[in-house]
């Protein structure tokens, strides 16, 4: 057993042989340092136990492979076959070209992030996406923050902080990922007050909860769920002529918030921000990357007056943006400008792809699995399914789309195998099969799917 000890290669005769003077270089001394001290503690233990020593060439493949996955960062890219187009945990949004050269040109450069180039000296970091929100929806004016939950505690600590705050028992909702809107109010330091009931609740029921220390009115998005049947809520133009007659602000929290209709592409209506604006909400609130298709961001637009204190407000610098999310968003913001949404933000190329498109698609993806690939007992249909939005908008909706499924191998562990290829791919699993929908596949992610799908059946 000594022997086998003996026999383990010293730290200087590793750091001596030519691949590992090549890893030094690469990756530096720390972090090779570290990874031979790990391999020699493996295998010092293994002969603990009765193993053998390592041959130098195995310590050296074991080193390199540490050093890979040392080295590859912890977010990695992984192929989205789930058909759920803004899907949180997978990053939500993705940028569009235009929004991915913004941000590397924000980044590489320094630039007028705050500063006034006229005047030479100090400006605001919150011009920069602010006219082109402006131009979009018709609002006075428009701040953007770092992500909506913080638009909104900071628009209600501004507007209501020590103050009554009137909402419907129906839009006490839980979005998700911690945010309720009961707890952000209490972080705001409002005073909630739900009126009505869960599913109908009047304007009346608002006026009157009004009194002397009422501070605001407010309504929010179901985002994530959907009140059916015997319901009714007041209109924003019903709330925003009770906060004219009454002198009380109202503020909207629009969730998703999207800038075009959703009717023409087979979907319900979805709420959008120059509605809100055009109802006359004092306030409105949305994220920059669900509906919207862009950069992680919270947007608060409105009226002047409003957003003037809010920029003022302390808490804006917590809630700081990036300048690569304002480049970003200004280039998002372009595409719906130019009228180019559909063409250029993946979100919207994603929602208005033809049936067809994905049908063709899913067809190739087929046409590739000769079926002489496939063991006996795993078999490949076609299969019509559903795509959904996500992120909060549209509960409840879909778009038909066709999915390939996989039947022969048990769903949850083919998924899990799916899962540690790489990329990883991850899948949807309905009547007990594994989907891959095409919908939500970027086109440059075809082959390797199919490769690592063959591999993975392959194996059984
Ligand atoms: C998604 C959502 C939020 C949170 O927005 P983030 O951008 O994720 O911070 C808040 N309110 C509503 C209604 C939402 O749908």
């Amino acid at each position: 057993m000594t022997n086998e000890f003996r026999k383990l290669p010293s730290v200087d005769k590793l750091l001596s042989q030519p691949a590992v003077q090549t890893l030094l270089t690469q990756h530096g001394t720390l972090l090779v340092m570290a990874a031979v001290r790990a391999e020699l503690t493996i295998n010092r233990d293994e002969i603990a136990q009765g193993g053998l020593a390592a041959t130098v060439e195995a310590l050296i493949d074991n080193l390199t492979a540490r050093l890979v996955e040392a080295v590859s960062p912890t977010l990695q890219p992984v192929i989205n076959a789930t058909g759920v187009i803004i899907h949180t945990n997978l990053g939500r949004a993705l940028l569009s070209e235009r929004a991915q050269r913004a941000m590397q040109h924000a980044a590489s450069a320094y630039s007028n992030l705050e500063y006034n180039l006229d005047a030479g000296k100090r400006g605001s970091r919150y011009v920069h996406a602010a006219d082109l929100l402006c131009q979009l929806t018709g609002a006075e004016s428009a701040v953007v923050v770092n992500n909506n939950a913080g638009a909104v505690i900071l628009a209600l600590t501004v507007l209501a902080q020590g103050h009554e705050v009137v909402i419907s028992r129906s839009q006490l909702v839980e979005i998700g990922g911690g945010f309720r809107v009961p707890d952000i109010m209490t972080q705001s330091g409002a005073k909630l007050v739900e009126v009505g009931t869960t599913n109908r609740t009047y304007v009346r029921d608002y006026e009157r909860a009004i009194n002397v220390d009422t501070g605001l009115l407010l309504s929010v998005h179901h985002s994530n769920y959907q009140i059916t049947g015997f319901t009714a809520e007041p209109t924003l133009a019903e709330l925003a002529q009770l906060s004219h007659k009454t002198g009380i602000p109202v503020m909207e929290d629009l969730g998703s918030g999207t800038l075009i209709d959703t009717v023409p592409f087979g979907l319900d209506h979805e709420p959008t921000i120059q509605e809100s604006i055009i109802a006359g909400v004092d306030i409105v609130t949305a994220s920059g990357d669900k509906l919207l298709g862009g950069p992680q961001a919270g947007l608060i637009l409105g009226k002047k007056r409003f957003i003037d204190q809010i920029k003022q407000h302390p808490l804006i610098r917590a809630l700081r943006v990036d300048k690569t999310t304002l480049a970003a968003l200004h280039a998002t913001l372009l595409a719906y400008l130019e009228q180019k949404a559909t063409q250029e933000i993946p979100v919207w190329q994603m929602i208005s792809t033809p049936l067809e498109q994905l049908v063709h698609r899913a067809e190739q993806w087929q046409a590739q699995f000769s079926a002489a690939h496939l063991p006996s007992h795993v078999s490949l249909a076609l299969s019509d399914s559903q795509s959904t939005v996500g992120g909060g908008s549209l509960p409840g909706q879909s778009m038909p789309t066709k999915a390939l499924t996989i039947t022969g191998i048990a769903p949850h562990k083919l998924a899990a195998q799916l899962r540690q290829t790489t990329p990883p791919i991850i899948t949807r699993i309905g009547q007990d099969r594994v989907l891959l929908d095409p919908r939500t596949v970027l086109p440059t992610q075809d082959q390797i799917l199919i490769d690592n799908c063959k591999a993975i059946i392959g194996q059984g």
